[in-house]
């Protein structure tokens, strides 16, 4: 075994069928009352719910977290924390609601309890994400890190097949980036090959009976696997490009992810062989690319950034952007390469 460092991230974690109805002994556990719950304004009822479930722990309901974590959205979400002196807070949702949670939590310390409806991941890392002015900047933080997630498959069912199907992509891109992160490590290598595997499976499944629980529960646990693999270790060109993408043009999160995993997974596949190999056995198929962009098809997810409403003549930006800041790559990569790289996601074909 090569010498390794590894740092778990200390969080509690609930996962099951009908685990909501141990979200008030949940918040105990934590100490928090005066809570308030967040969702985005799509997900208020089931907002309503949990906080009707919190019972007189709950203070309040802010409904409007948004992709990205705006910082101007931030800035009002701390204006309702101070007026309801605010003791806890609930995320009940996907990624964009976790950030905005994450967000506050990072300004006021406060506990955080996440209850996650997508695959996006974040409840499971130290890592912030934020838009300012078009430009997404993301921060690392031990007040960032949620102290309980709070898994219940059963707020996954109603998660509409496409978006599941891009949103498992995304969580399927931590595990990628994971296998041959400079600081990648058996452990993690277990967690995302595992990870895959179960999204891997219970995705397609999804994608024709959104309903099927066994796969839902195999999805939702594999986007806490993979999620854990993007808190424990250094994402590359994917992310980093996503990261660009998203914040620049405002594109879907998930999508933007489902769009170009494939793309850098083709480019990244000879610099990085056993990760490459690893994916590929995850999938059942001999390549890995190949086996992401089936998978992509499979799951009727977006092919093309063009789709997603970038425009091409935002290529070069994403470009400058992306040299100005590199992340590290198993894979060194020019200016020309990423322009190929974003052209081929742009257009939706293979490079
Ligand atoms: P999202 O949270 O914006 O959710 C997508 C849409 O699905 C929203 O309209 C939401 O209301 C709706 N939705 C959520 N759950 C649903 C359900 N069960 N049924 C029906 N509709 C539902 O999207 P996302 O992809 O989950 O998250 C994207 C955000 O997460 C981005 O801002 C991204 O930067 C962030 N993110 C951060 C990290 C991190 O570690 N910091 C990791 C992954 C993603």
């Amino acid at each position: 075994v090569t010498p390794f460092l590894y740092t778990s991230a200390p969080a509690r974690v609930v996962f099951g069928s009908g685990t909501i109805a141990k979200i008030g002994d949940e918040a105990d556990l934590l100490g928090m009352d005066r809570i308030l719950v967040l969702s985005t304004p799509g997900q208020y009822a089931r907002a309503e719910a949990v906080a009707g479930a919190l019972g007189h722990r709950a203070i309040g309901i802010y409904a409007e977290a948004a992709q990205h974590t705006p910082v101007t959205v931030t800035a009002r979400a701390l204006e309702t924390v101070a007026s309801l002196r605010v003791g806890g807070l609930v995320a009940v949702g996907g990624g964009s609601t976790t950030g905005l949670s994450k967000a506050i939590a990072y300004r006021t310390d406060l506990p955080q309890l996440i209850v996650p409806t997508t695959y996006a991941g974040s409840e499971a890392t130290a890592i912030l994400g934020q838009t300012e002015d078009g430009r997404k900047t993301t921060l690392s933080d031990r007040r960032v890190l949620p102290e309980a997630i709070l898994y219940d498959v059963d707020l996954t069912l109603d998660l509409p097949a496409p978006i599941s199907g891009t949103s498992g992509l995304n969580a399927m891109a931590h595990a990628v980036e994971a296998l041959y992160a400079p600081d990648g490590n058996p452990v993690v290598s277990l967690l995302a090959t595992s990870g895959l595997a179960a999204m891997a499976r219970a995705l397609p499944r999804i994608a024709t009976a959104p309903d099927d629980r066994e796969a839902r529960s195999d999805a939702l646990y594999g986007a806490w696997l993979c999620g854990v693999c993007l808190g424990a270790a250094t994402m590359g060109l994917h992310h980093k490009l996503c990261h660009v993408i998203g914040g620049r043009f405002e594109l879907s999160h998930a999508g933007t992810h489902a769009v170009i995993l494939p793309h850098v997974m083709q480019f990244n596949a000879a610099a990085a062989p056993e990760a490459a190999q690893h994916v590929a056995a995850a999938l059942d198929t001999t390549s890995a690319a190949i086996g992401l962009f089936n998978l992509t098809e499979k799951v009727a997810a977006p092919r093309s950034l063009h789709e997603l409403g970038m425009p091409e003549s935002g290529i070069s930006d994403v470009v400058a952007l992306t040299m100005a800041s590199p992340y590290r790559n198993p894979r060194t990569f020019s200016a020309d390469d990423v322009y190929r790289i974003v052209q081929s996601a742009w257009r939706g074909e293979a490079g």
